[in-house]
């Protein structure tokens, strides 16, 4: 056979998690709680500005950031990498041109942006995710799903075309005959007041995905919370800080629990990032897009057997959201830009080193 048979890189990973918190800004995953924002006037907070200090304000940068992150800054800086902090010459952005999340998702899931998709209510995907691409091989057929709050999900993914295992937006997650646990879950899915009629709550979502994550034993999982975003347009910093912490916390819960397992233990790698960024300032902190300056800078954060142990990356080359989507599949083995040559590469700097000659996508982005 040709070169092509020969996996693009051999490690230990055998499962990928993709995890995203929709618009959580980079400033706040590397400097933590934005000072500017602990108070009614700029940063609609309802808590008291007091105790949400106690709670998310450090003197020391490092210190306030594991307060508010205590996953991302203890075992992802310990054990994996996280890109983007600016401050440190470490860039990370979307190359979509929008900024915002039907355009990011498409872009970190099948490796280029696209101008046709400039709207969140844009339809169907045209674009085949990488997700689409591995559920297509025998060896991940059925073992691929993805868990998000949004219901847009569905068409990003394209469900109908994709047949990936799907729980998105407020669809009732459990079927069939039901434990006393799951019906109540389904009531809550049912009678709970929406913020958002097309956006869960990030707590209702981790129930099911845990479930099935322990059931079903996936090796490709997608899983995406959207109330980090949500807050930010709602105006109150004090939940988009409430919200951060929380989906912290689900994503250390979620690693437990897989490296608890045989299946997934030290054989699984988790990419976790952002959708796009956000305004800064008094004001521009709660929406994003072309109008708001910056909207296009996100971080990206890695842990698995294959990423060297590096922590937070400075003065280190761009990076771009495109790269996702090959880096997900050079982490399985597989070379996506063999089958979408117009992908980006993948992220080389989290890999832990080409095989011996054959490293043709070495810093192509
Ligand atoms: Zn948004």
């Amino acid at each position: 056979m040709l070169a092509q048979s020969k996996p693009i890189f051999q490690g230990k990973t055998r499962n990928v998690v993709l995890i995203v918190a929709d618009g959580l800004r980079w400033q706040e995953i590397f400097t933590g709680a934005d000072p500017t924002l602990l108070n009614d006037k700029d940063g609609g907070i309802w808590a008291n500005p007091e105790e949400l200090k106690r709670k998310f304000w450090r003197g020391d940068v490092s210190e306030r950031r594991k307060v508010l992150f205590p996953f991302l800054w203890g075992t992802v800086a310990e054990h994996g990498q996280l890109l983007g902090n600016q401050t440190k010459d470490s860039v990370a952005r979307v190359t979509n041109g929008q900024a915002f999340s039907y355009p990011g998702y498409n872009e970190m899931l099948t490796g280029r942006g696209d101008p046709r998709i400039d709207s969140n209510e844009f339809g169907p995907n045209p674009n085949r995710t990488v997700f689409e691409w591995l559920n297509g091989q025998p060896e991940f057929h059925g073992n691929v799903a993805v868990y998000g709050t949004w219901g847009i999900f569905k068409n990003i993914f394209n469900e109908p075309r994709s047949e990936l295992v799907m729980q998105t937006g407020w669809d009732p997650p459990y079927h069939g005959k039901l434990t006393e646990r799951q019906e109540l879950v389904n009531e809550l899915y049912r009678t709970t007041t929406k913020l958002d009629d097309e956006d869960t709550w990030d707590s209702f979502l981790q129930i099911p995905m845990l479930d099935y994550v322990r059931e079903n034993h996936p090796r490709v999982l997608f899983v995406g919370y959207g109330e980090t975003d949500n807050w930010a347009h709602s105006g109150r910093y004090d939940l988009v800080l409430e919200s951060a912490h929380a989906f912290d916390g689900f994503v250390s819960q979620l690693w437990k629990m897989m490296q608890s397992l045989p299946a997934y233990r030290e054989s699984t790698t988790f990419i976790i990032t952002t959708d796009h960024g956000r305004g800064g300032g008094p004001v521009e902190w709660k929406e994003h897009g072309v109008d708001q300056k910056g909207s296009e800078n996100i971080w990206i954060a890695v842990i698995g057997p294959d990423t060297p142990p590096l922590g937070e990356r400075t003065q280190v080359p761009s990076v771009t959201q495109s790269q996702i989507a090959a880096t997900i599949a050079a982490l399985l083995g597989k070379d996506y830009t063999h089958e979408v040559p117009a992908a980006a590469g993948p992220l080389s700097i989290v890999l832990a080193g080409p095989p011996p000659g054959a490293a043709p996508w070495m810093g192509r982005h």
